[in-house]
């Protein structure tokens, strides 16, 4: 690692802390025009930041309070909006298609949802069924999603749909942009084991798009939907144990010395065990940013990054449950002590009631919620085995998993797997 952050009188932090002077209650739309949603993009979305610039914006805006808009209707933080359509639109849609919708997802008046798993179709994802038929000036679809993340509060998703079953899996498959009050869609809530609806099973039956909905040519689906890592921001700040978010190793130390300590050894060993867990995850990160900022792809660094903190934060979660003994079998325990709000997230607030209302007044409400989700860390965003697999055949260059269906198409394959069951 040999990079150094720029000072205090760097002429690229002077103009983030003018303009923060200038704006001291933004909205999200304001920090649209500023280009600092994200910045890292080109013109007139972005300002084109290179990694070093990210961070100065993302050092100097830390803490920054968006003040409500006008033009937000729903809440959210349109992390599938920003982080995966919009690289897509940017990437395979059209000047129309860039026109409305870009700015829209930036300043949060369109929430954006993804529309990709099915219930056979997970970390396989290329052998989705949903079905896209072309009909004149239209496409039929019909199918179902499931474990779709705020598609009940979303005006808005990526859908991949098959359009030709009979081109091999990854070959046949598109991608469109739905509005998600479109006749034919319906969506029953799944409630998660956090009491939180965050999920969704979507339905389409015969639901109609017009073709100027569909991103990129027709088949070119699969390649869009891998669009985004490339586009990824650089992040410093992503110690937070549940996906970058909520309370990290650091703040559970902390938690832990105001509390007077631990002494019992095993105890003592697995806090050291989880400090030197977040002090590696924090050494990869620099690696990572210190390889962009050289001009490298960060490939080892990355590949590992996902599988440690995943884990790293599953670690932290169990252990904050374990450090309270026998309380940690009850909700809303969990380590004593305030941390600060930027650290909380998920539906705290909502399923476990603050203060008075919890037997654990003292307890931040996010250490239980963060335990009952961390299980889905390891899962989301491609599992712990499909992770594992990247780094053995991407990173070790061991053999490559047997590929049983080269050379079928996706209804081979289909006729193949009902045979076999
Ligand atoms: C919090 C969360 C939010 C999500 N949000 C969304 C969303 O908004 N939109 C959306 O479309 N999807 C979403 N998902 C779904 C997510 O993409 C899938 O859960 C994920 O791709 C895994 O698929 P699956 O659940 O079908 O598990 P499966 O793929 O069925 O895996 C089952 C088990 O088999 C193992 N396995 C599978 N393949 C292999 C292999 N090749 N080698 C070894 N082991 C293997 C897995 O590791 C796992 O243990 C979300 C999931 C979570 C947890």
């Amino acid at each position: 690692m040999d990079f150094d952050f720029p000072g205090d009188d760097d002429p690229r932090r002077l103009v983030v802390r003018a303009w923060r002077k200038a704006n001291p209650n933004p909205t999200q739309s304001d920090l649209h025009a500023a280009g600092y949603v994200a910045p890292h993009w080109p013109a007139p979305w972005g300002i084109e930041a290179d990694p070093i610039h990210q961070i100065i914006i993302s050092q100097e805006l830390d803490g920054l309070k968006i003040a409500p808009d006008a033009k937000r209707k729903k809440m959210g933080t349109n992390a599938i909006g920003i982080g995966w359509a919009a690289p897509t639109i940017l990437l395979g849609g059209n000047q129309e298609q860039k026109d409305r919708y870009l700015d829209k997802i930036f300043t949060h008046e369109e929430i954006w949802c993804q529309l990709f798993s099915e219930t056979e179709a997970g970390s396989d994802l290329a052998n989705l069924a949903t079905r896209a038929e072309r009909d004149g000036d239209e496409y039929v679809i019909n199918g179902s999603k499931i474990w779709s993340s705020g598609a009940h509060v979303s005006d808005m998703g990526i859908l991949i749909a098959r359009t030709d079953p009979d081109a091999p899996k990854h070959k046949g498959i598109s991608y469109f942009a739905v509005p998600m009050d479109t006749p034919g869609l319906s969506m029953s809530p799944i409630i998660d084991m956090t009491t939180a609806h965050s999920f969704n099973q979507v339905f389409f039956d015969d639901m109609r798009l017009p073709v100027s909905a569909r991103i990129g040519e027709e088949g070119d689906g699969w390649r869009l939907a891998k669009v985004t890592l490339a586009n990824e921001r650089v992040s410093l700040s992503s110690a937070g144990s549940l996906w970058g978010s909520g309370p990290s190793a650091e703040m559970l130390l902390d938690l832990v010395r105001e509390n007077g300590g631990e002494s019992d050894p095993i105890m003592r060993d697995k806090i050291a065990r989880m400090h030197a867990n977040a002090e590696v995850l924090r050494l990869n990160r620099l690696r990572t940013l210190s390889a962009k900022l050289n001009g490298r792809t960060p490939g080892t660094e990355a590949s590992i990054q996902k599988l440690m903190a995943d884990e790293h934060g599953q670690e932290v979660m169990e252990l904050a449950k374990e450090l309270t003994g026998s309380h940690g079998m009850l909700t809303g325990s969990g380590p004593r002590g305030a941390i600060p709000p930027s650290m909380r997230t998920g539906g705290t607030e909502i399923n476990f009631g603050r203060g008075k209302e919890s037997q654990y007044p003292a307890v931040d409400p996010v250490w239980h919620y963060g335990f009952l989700f961390a299980p889905a860390l390891t899962l989301g965003g491609g599992t712990w085995a499909v992770q594992r697999n990247i780094v053995a055949e991407q990173v070790l260059g061991l053999p490559r998993e047997p590929n049983l269906e080269k050379g079928m198409s996706w209804a081979e394959n289909q006729a193949a797997r009902k045979h076999i069951a």
